[in-house]
Parts: structure tokens; sequence; C-alpha cells
């Protein structure tokens, strides 16, 4: 009896050990790890291959008239600027990553605040933004050097001490030389900003450091280094002719030298009213994704367009197969906002939809004009 007992107790100590390493439910095929932006990350068998997705989102200008500062003062004299977001915060933070262009410069009221033509904003507007869920500002612009060395210095301290990332006028060397890349749900987006001038103000001696101005070897020189840290590019150009509903040649020949470049998406504005969004195909049979110009997403402006922004959106998923990452971006989306005032007061950003139904369909195949005939031809 004992010599059958012996192999019997050891074959179920066998299966004993067979069902505790791998009898357990299969391992889960999904995994979700917490960060601030809640990422999807899917994790396939192998460790080497998994992809992740991103949603990345950007609006125009903002560009604070007196009209608008005025309207943000509170009783305490300080300034309030959220109540304008209200009905676009939850659109704007939805995406993982969001990008506004701050057209003003934050200089504070210790400098004075102005308006058109030389503008100096309350820090306040920071302030709002990032409440609104806006991840990082392009700050180069044709009002950069509006009200000089002070103002930059005051806006980029300020930037900093609330940690929101600035781009594209920068305090010192040292700062431009530093790279903006936020980490996103294990996707690497590197930032770079740019102006095609600065309203006749010339750039103080040695200090080019206060604003990124288009050019294209620099900007050649700024994307070779920025992808060394970067699974996306996207680099905001201050470009184009004001008041025109259509990019000019000197914008189509600029996104198509940073699609050569193998920039991923480019996200345009000044022209103050919007652009529409297109595919272009890089040098090396990348696609790059322009939007030409995003419009006026907070400003006194009004009529002829000048009113109407709006909420750009895209996803980006990260595919890694062993040593092979691929990038897509897909699901462009745009929705269409309008700035409403009560006599130059109660200003607020709406979304377009809820306002004038008619008027947000005319805006998304204006959008999507370019997007829509490439789709017909194929
Ligand atoms: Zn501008």
């Amino acid at each position: 009896m004992k010599r059958v007992l012996l192999p019997l107790t050891f074959l179920l100590f066998i299966a004993l050990f067979l069902f505790l390493a791998f009898g357990q439910a299969t391992p889960p095929q999904e995994k979700v790890i917490g960060t601030t932006h809640a990422p999807k990350l899917l994790y396939n068998n192998s460790y080497k291959k998994f992809q992740t997705t991103a949603s990345f989102s950007a609006v125009g200008d903002i560009l604070l008239h007196s009209y608008v500062y005025k309207d943000a003062k509170t009783n305490e004299g300080s300034y309030n600027f959220s109540p304008m977001f209200s009905d676009v915060k939850d659109r704007m933070s939805s995406a993982d990553l969001t990008f506004a262009n701050q057209e003003t410069m934050i200089g504070g009221t210790e400098l004075g605040l102005s308006t058109y033509p030389s503008f100096n904003s309350p820090y306040e507007a920071a302030d709002a933004l990032k409440s609104a869920g806006v991840d990082i500002v392009g700050i180069a612009n044709n009002h950069t050097l509006d009200r000089g060395e002070a103002a930059i210095l005051n806006a980029t301290n300020y930037y900093d001490k609330i940690k929101l990332p600035y781009v594209g006028s920068y305090k010192s060397q040292k700062d431009q030389e530093t790279v903006r890349v936020l980490n996103v749900n294990g996707i690497r987006v590197g930032f770079l900003a740019y102006t095609y001038g600065t309203n006749g103000i010339p750039i103080p001696e040695g200090k080019n450091h206060f604003v990124n101005l288009i050019d294209m070897e620099k900007m050649k020189q700024d994307i070779k280094v920025i992808k060394k840290s970067s699974d996306v590019i996207a680099v905001s150009m201050h470009w184009g002719t004001e008041y025109q509903r259509q990019p000019n040649e000197q914008q189509k020949e600029l996104a198509q030298f940073l699609a050569d470049e193998g920039v991923h998406l480019v996200i345009g504005h000044h022209p103050h009213v919007l652009q529409p969004m297109e595919w272009r195909k890089g040098k090396n049979g990348n696609e790059t994704f322009v939007i030409y110009s995003l419009g006026n997403f907070l400003s006194a402006q009004e009529k002829d367009y000048k009113d109407i922004g709006g909420i750009f959106n895209l996803q980006i998923t990260k595919k890694l197969d062993g040593e092979k990452t691929e990038i897509l971006l897909h699901d462009p989306s745009f929705s269409p906002t309008i700035v409403l005032n009560k006599q130059k007061s109660e200003y607020q950003i709406k979304l377009l939809n809820t306002v004038n139904k008619q008027q947000n369909t005319e805006i998304e195949k204006h959008m999507f004009q370019y997007l829509n005939k490439k789709e017909n031809e194929n």
C-alpha cells in the first residue's frame, strides 16, 4: 500500500504545483496604468508589442482686447477669465493633451494692461487656460515683442510658476535650447513654435531667444534635435494672410517643407478666421496633418467669421512591434465655437452647434473641404 501511496502523493503534489503555476485564469490582456492623463495602454502577449493612444486638441488665438479683460475684472480688482470658458471647458479638457495659441503676452498688471495694437494681458488669463484643460501654450506671435523684454520675462516666469509649459518665446538661450516634449500615455509629443514676424518691432540684439522666427534653416535644425526625444512632432505656425479663409501659397509651401522634414502635425494661426485642414505627403511618404488656421478662440473681434473658432481634435496611436515603432494620426474632428457678448461684456465661448446649427454645418464643411475632396477622389 505504501508503495502505491508515495507515487500517488507525488503525482498529486505535481498536479497542485502545475495548477498553481499555470492553472489560474489567463493573465489580463488589457492593463490600465494610472497617470494624470488616464492612459489607455493595451499590452499584448509579447512585452515588446503594444499600442497606446492619446487624443490631442488645439484651439486658436487667445487675443485679449480691453473689452475682454475689462469684462474679466472682479470687484476685488483681480481678473477671472474662467467664466468665459465654462461652456467649452469640458470639451477642451477631455483631450489628453491640449494646445492653445496665447497671442497676447501676459506681462501682468504691473506693466499696465494694454490692447490693440500693443497688447499686454493679465496673468490670470494663463490660470483660466490651465483650468480649462490647456497643457501647453504657443507664444511665438506677431505680438510677442509688443511690450518688450519685461512682458516676455514676466509671462515666461508666470507660466513656470503655474507649471504651464510654453513654446516659441523664451527667457534665455538656455530656455530656448530646452526641448518641450510632453509625455502622454507613453507617447512623447515634441512642440516647436514659430512666427512670420513681430509687427516690425526689432528683436533686441543678442536676444534671438525672445521669439522664434520662421527660418527654414533654424526649423530644420530644431526638428532634427527634437526628433531624438519625440514620437510625434507638432509645430505651431503663426502665418498666413489676415482675414483670408484660404491658405496662401507661402503657407502651403511651408506646410510641405514641414511634411518633408517629418513633422506630424502643423497647427496654424494668425489669420483670425478659420482655414481648412488637410493631409500633406512628405518626401519620405509620411503623412502630415495640417490645420492652416484655427481662427480666434477668444477675442473681441466680431463679424466676417472673426468671432468663429473651434476645438480641433485628433487621435494619436503609437504601435510598438519589436524594434519597429509606428505613429498613426487618425480621426480628425473639429467642433466650431463662437464668441458671444452682450454689449461688449459677458464674453463667452460657446459651441456653435448650440447657437446656430446651420452655421455650424457650414463651418464644418469649410474645415473639411480638402479632406472630403481627397476622399472623393480615392
Ligand atoms: Zn497674429
